[in-house]
C-alpha cells in the first residue's frame, strides 16, 4: 500500500518538475531560436553583399567563420533534450526519496493506530467473550433459579462495568492525543486540583485505609483543568491500588525557575526494574498487576497520564523500587504551560 503510494507521490512530484523544465526549455529555445533566425539573417545580407566566393576567406572581420544555423539549432535541441534527460534521472531518484520521507510518519501513525485498534479489540473481546458464554450457558439451563439468574446478572454487571471502563479509558486516550475543541485552557489552581483529585480517590483510600497526605503550596498555571484532574486522580488511583493497607501516600509540590513539580509518593508494591521503562507504554501492565484482577486496571492509566502532562509541554517520570515503593514526579513548565492547538 504504502509503496504504491510512494509511487504515485513520486510521479507526481516529476510530473511537476517535467512540466517546469519543459516550460524553461521552450522559453530557451525559443530565445535561443529568435536570435539563430537573426544571426541568418545578417549572414544572408552578407552574402548577398560580399558575394558566396568571397564569404569564407575574404568575410569582414568577426564573419570570418560563418555560423550553420540549422547545424546550431539542432545541437542545442539535442543539448536541451540530454539536460531534461538528466534532470528526469535526478528528479526521479530524489523524488522516491522525498516521497519517502513524506510517507514515513504517516505510515508509522497508521502502523500505530492499526496496533491500537487491535490493542482495543483485544482488551474488548475478554469481558464480552465471558458475558456472552456465561449467558449462553444460563440459558440453555432449564431449571435456572431466580437466585442464579441474579447472580448471573451481578456477574454481567461487572463484566459491563469493565467494558466501560475501559471503553472510557480508550475515549479519554484519544481526547487526549491532541488538545480539541474540549480541551479549555484556563488559569488553574493547582491546591484545588489537587484537593478534587483527592477526594475523587478518597473512598478507595478509605477502603483500604490508606492516609492521603497533602504537602501542597498553591501555584496557578495556564492548564486544562479536566486534564490536570484526570492526570492526578489516575496517579493517586495507582499509588491507592498499588499499596498495602494501612500504608500512607503523599503529595507534595515545589516551584523552580519557572517550573512546577508534583510528587506522589507511595510504599506500596513498587515497580520492578524490567517493567520501569514501560509502564507509560499502552495496555503495559507489571506481572504483578496482572495477576492481581483485583486493581481492574488495563495499563491505559499511565499512558493517559503522559498525553496529558505532553500537551502542557511537561514530563512525568518515575522512581521504585520493588517491595519499597514508588515516587511519580509531574514537571510542568509555567512558561509553556498553555496548550497549543496544532
Ligand atoms: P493500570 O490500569 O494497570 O494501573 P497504568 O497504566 O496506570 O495501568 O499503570 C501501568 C503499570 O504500572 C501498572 O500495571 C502497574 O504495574 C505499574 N504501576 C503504576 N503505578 C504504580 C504504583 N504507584 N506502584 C506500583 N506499580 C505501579
Amino acid at each position: 500500500m504504502f509503496e504504491n503510494a510512494r509511487l504515485k507521490l513520486t510521479a507526481w512530484y516529476l510530473l511537476i518538475i517535467m512540466l517546469i523544465c519543459f516550460l524553461f526549455s521552450l522559453v530557451i529555445f525559443r530565445v535561443a531560436d529568435r536570435e539563430l533566425e537573426r544571426i541568418d539573417r545578417r549572414q544572408q545580407a552578407l552574402r548577398e553583399r560580399f558575394g558566396v566566393e568571397i564569404f569564407r576567406p575574404q568575410f569582414p572581420e568577426g564573419f570570418n567563420v560563418p555560423i550553420d544555423v540549422d547545424d546550431l539549432r539542432g545541437r542545442i535541441i539535442l543539448t536541451l533534450i540530454f539536460i531534461n534527460s538528466a534532470i528526469l534521472i535526478i528528479a526521479g531518484m530524489s523524488g522516491y526519496f522525498l516521497a519517502g520521507q513524506t510517507l514515513t510518519p504517516i505510515k508509522v501513525m497508521v502502523e500505530e493506530q492499526n496496533r491500537f485498534i487491535s490493542d482495543a479489540s483485544h482488551e474488548l473481546r475478554t469481558p464480552i467473550t465471558s458475558l456472552k458464554s456465561a449467558m449462553e450457558v444460563h440459558l440453555r439451563d432449564k431449571k435456572l433459579t431466580l437466585p442464579q439468574a441474579k447472580k448471573l446478572i451481578v456477574q454481567n454487571l461487572n463484566d459491563v462495568n469493565r467494558i466501560q471502563s475501559l471503553s472510557d479509558a480508550l475515549l479519554k486516550l484519544a481526547q487526549y492525543q491532541k488538545p480539541n475543541s474540549h480541551t479549555v485552557f484556563e488559569k488553574v489552581s493547582l491546591a484545588e486540583i489537587i484537593k478534587t483529585a483527592m477526594l475523587t480517590i478518597s473512598p478507595l483510600a478509605k477502603r483500604k485505609q490508606i492516609s492521603l497526605k497533602s504537602k501542597i503550596s498553591d501555584y496557578h498555571l495556564t492548564g486544562s483543568r479536566e486534564g490536570l484532574i484526570d492526570l492526578m486522580v489516575i496517579i493517586l488511583d495507582n499509588a491507592v491500588k498499588y499499596t498495602h493497607p494501612k500504608k500512607s501516600i503523599t503529595v507534595s509540590s515545589a516551584k523552580t525557575d519557572g517550573n512546577i513539580f508534583i510528587k506522589v509518593e507511595d510504599n506500596g508494591i513498587g515497580i520492578d526494574k524490567k517493567d520501569l521503562p514501560h509502564v507509560f507504554d499502552r495496555f503495559y501492565q507489571a506481572t504483578d498487576a496482572r495477576s492481581k484482577s483485583t486493581t481492574g486496571g488495563y495499563g491505559l492509566g499511565l499512558s493517559i497520564a503522559k498525553r496529558i502532562v505532553t500537551i502542557h509541554h511537561g514530563s512525568i517520570t518515575v522512581l521504585s523500587q520493588k517491595g519499597k515503593g514508588s515516587v511519580f514526579t509531574v514537571h510542568l513548565p509555567l512558561k509553556h504551560s498553555k496548550i497549543e492547538n496544532s
